[in-house]
């Protein structure tokens, strides 16, 4: 197998993470889209085998460099990564080099600002002259200008929130899910600075040509792919009159299919359902005249 420098570029490169809470679910949309791969045996490269697109496992922290970089042509980040690197590039006086493609619907988490269990909080304004620990100074640095408050950035790679019980900060910014660690460490989240979920990166330049074909070849699979992610086909049969009573009880479907059994009055109905078909519903269609209920999974979608 070739190393990736030596890769033809007609073929399109993915960077995704290589461990940690992004890497499985990248991996798991991206053969959802038909893509299969050969590891490299130092599992740094994925070879791929169905189609012309390569996945380069790497730490999160480095994927939009490598898009800038142009090294890679698209990366599965947190928007979170994403938009701190391009507010450093931009504070360094770099142009924006990547963009959001699409939001991926996994990886959801929020930048918060957690201050200790003891203060009454009351506003931004009560951080004026404070040191507050971040791995995200770009962020920290721009909600503070927006509240109009003055405070010390601490940079800080790692260990964010035990900060403030080193006697190195007064508070902390940081990412957060449950919320569990800033509890463990008798922090309370006051503010949200950023609402995350992992997202599919790529450049802000047009690709060239053989890789603009595989790119939207891929983003055509990705939005069925995420189109149908929590999607279920329902079929069922119903009398004609019982069709302004149904309708209703379907607002997450698509337009559904309707075909006429046993004379004009009695229909087949397929409804493509966004949302959650749940016992419930299943129960309320019935009740609204639905018979012969059937719920399918969906393997695939092509718009
Ligand atoms: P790497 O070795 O790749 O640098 P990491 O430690 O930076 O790994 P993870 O902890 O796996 O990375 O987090 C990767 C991304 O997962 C984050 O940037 C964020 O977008 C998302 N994420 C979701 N929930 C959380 C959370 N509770 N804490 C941290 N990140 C989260
Ligand atoms: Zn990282």
């Amino acid at each position: 197998m070739s190393p990736p420098n030596a890769t033809p570029r007609d073929r399109l490169r993915i960077a995704i993470q290589k461990s940690g809470r992004l890497a499985d679910p990248a991996r798991a949309l991206l053969a959802s889209c038909g893509l299969s791969w050969r590891e490299s045996r130092d599992r740094l490269f994925c070879y791929g085998e169905t189609l012309p697109v390569d996945l380069l496992l790497v730490r999160d922290d480095d994927i939009p460099g490598l898009i800038a970089d142009g090294v890679c042509d698209l990366g599965v980040v947190g928007r979170n990564v994403m938009t701190e690197q391009d507010g450093e590039r931009r504070a360094a006086g770099k142009p924006t080099a990547y963009r959001e493609l699409r939001a991926l619907g996994f990886g959801d988490c929020r930048l918060a600002l957690a201050v200790p269990e003891g203060w009454e909080w009351k506003s931004p304004r009560q951080l004026d002259g404070m040191r507050i620990a971040t791995s995200y100074p770009a962020l920290l640095s721009q909600w503070l200008a927006d509240e109009g408050v003055s405070a010390e950035v601490v940079l800080l790679s790692g260990s964010v929130e035990i900060a403030p019980r080193l006697g190195q900060a007064d508070a902390i910014c940081d990412l957060v899910s449950s919320g569990a660690t800033l509890a463990a460490n008798q922090l309370k989240p006051v503010a949200t600075l950023f609402e995350s979920e992992a997202v599919l990166a790529g450049p802000v330049h047009e690709f060239d040509a053989a890789r603009g074909e595989l790119a939207s070849m891929l983003l055509r699979r990705l939005d069925g792919a995420l189109r149908i992610r929590h999607s279920k086909l329902l079929m069922f049969q119903a009398e004609r009159a019982s069709l302004p009573a149904l309708l209703p009880l379907l607002p997450d479907a698509e337009a559904p299919t309707v075909m006429q059994i046993d004379g004009a009055d009695h229909l087949a109905l397929q409804a493509l359902c966004h949302g959650a078909v749940t016992w419930q519903r299943l129960e309320e269609l019935k009740r609204a005249g639905a018979s012969g209920l059937m719920v399918l999974p969906v393997e695939g979608m092509l718009a």
